[in-house]
């Protein structure tokens, strides 16, 4: 090869840790710009050129079905079913099928690498990226890190390791960049395994939401607002704490989400190959979606080490939804004593399994897209994609 037709990306000059990135205050610190990718920014940004259609029909060989009512919501997919290990791995997020599928990637050679998200070792929440090449190094990823995380700010050091079987763990923001520049990664097979994500924050953010929530906010290891319509909170004592939805301090934590995640449209991971969270399974358990062949590859790998169920519905979210609207945009805080009987009551008689999911995409997109309409009203046609169009218009929005 020549220096003359030595690819572009070679050329192309990471940014500065901290400087002002392309997406501007929209940017995730997806981790692309950290690397000589950023060549493709304009294309390849997930807010600067929203293309989950496009790149679902790239990924999937079709984009979603917007007249098949599962896939206009949870994307292109063969299978959804509910989930848990029998052996749970202690400390995970829920029960650790995310770094057991990689394990056994890894153990089984379908993989030579793993891209995950470690913390750094001054702070159990800050994420450090790395290519785990070992089990113990992806079970050192487990367990969210709640924040922004540069999940791609290592794939410089993919193409330069020569690696030819990867996978890659991650949400929304950080797929839809790394399918834009996959073919340029140099590798034979890429395996991408998902979570959803909603609602993240910078690593301030994320100290201001603990503080303004939690009894004890320097104890906490893990957290997830769970299908029970409250915050559950584990400290570092193995006590828990429980907060209702309705009692969030909102009109306090109203700028506390990242203005990525107020603009995101793609809470389901629509570009991953198999995606594991838990909204669509009853409590407790978890939430496969797999969507092509190779996501039915890796799966495969861990069903004897799962107790599955099918996926279920059940409940009403539209009128809830309707009601969370003009709530969150006025900044309305129930007080606690409402708040948990609120929580009670709609857990008894509210939306369960793919309903409850359904439930929380409408209220983050018709948040969202109030969000982009109002902040950045000469985006709005073209970053809404058509699937969160259609939900979105099932409801009536305040100006
Ligand atoms: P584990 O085995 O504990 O593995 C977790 C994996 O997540 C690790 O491999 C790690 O590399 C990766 N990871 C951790 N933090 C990040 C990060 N910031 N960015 C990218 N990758 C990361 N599921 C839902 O159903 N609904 C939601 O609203 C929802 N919100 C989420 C928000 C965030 C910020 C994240 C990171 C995940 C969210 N999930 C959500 C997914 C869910 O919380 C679990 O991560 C998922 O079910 C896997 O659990 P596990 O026990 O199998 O994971
Ligand atoms: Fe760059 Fe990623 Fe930020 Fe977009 S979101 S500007 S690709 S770092």
């Amino acid at each position: 090869m020549t220096s003359v037709d030595f690819p572009k990306h070679k050329k192309a000059k990471a940014l500065k840790p901290g400087s002002r990135r392309p997406a501007k205050e929209l940017c995730s610190e997806c981790g692309l710009c950290d690397t000589y990718y950023i060549h493709y920014v304009k294309e390849a940004c997930a807010f600067i050129n929203q293309q989950v259609e496009e790149l679902e029909a790239q990924t999937h060989t079709r984009s979603r079905d917007l007249d098949n009512a599962d896939e206009l919501y949870f994307g292109v997919h063969q299978t959804m079913m509910a989930a848990r290990k029998q052996q749970p791995i202690p400390g995970a997020q829920w029960t650790g099928i995310v770094s057991t599928i990689a394990i056994e990637m890894l153990n089984q050679d379908m993989v030579e690498g793993v891209v995950c998200v470690q913390n750094t070792k001054e702070d159990r929440f800050g994420p450090m990226p790395v290519i785990a090449r070992t089990s113990e190094e992806i079970l050192a990823a487990r367990v969210n890190k709640p924040t922004l995380s540069p999940n791609l700010s290592v794939l410089e050091q993919v193409e330069k390791s020569g690696m030819k079987r990867l996978l890659v763990i991650g949400v929304g923001c950080q797929i839809q960049a790394l399918r834009t520049v996959e073919k340029q990664l140099g590798l034979e097979k890429l395996y991408v395994l998902g979570t959803p994500c909603v609602d993240n924050v910078t690593r301030a953010g994320l100290q201001k939401f603990l503080e303004t929530t939690s009894r004890s906010p320097d104890t906490v290891v893990h957290y997830e607002f769970m299908q029970d319509f409250r915050v559950h909170f584990k400290h570092e004592d193995g006590s828990t704490e429980t907060v209702p939805f309705f009692g969030l301090k909102t009109n306090q934590l109203k700028d506390v989400f990242a203005p990525s995640c107020m603009s995101c449209f793609d809470y389901v991971n629509s570009l991953a190959d198999l995606v594991v969270g838990y909204m669509g399974a009853p409590f407790g358990w978890q939430w496969i979606v797999v969507r092509n062949e190779r996501g039915r590859e890796m799966l495969e790998l861990v069903k004897d080490q799962l107790e599955t169920q099918p996926v279920m519905s059940k409940g009403d979210r539209t009128a809830a939804v309707q009601q969370s609207i003009p709530a969150y945009d006025k900044g309305v805080t129930l007080p606690m004593w409402a708040a948990k009987l609120m929580g009670v009551v709609i857990e008894k008689i509210g939306p369960k399994g793919l309903e409850y999911a359904r439930f929380s995409i409408d209220s983050h997109f018709t948040r969202n897209y109030l969000y982009v309409k109002r902040n950045h009203p000469e985006k709005l046609e073209e970053h809404v994609p058509e699937y969160a169009k259609r939900i979105v218009g099932q409801y009536k929005l305040p100006e």
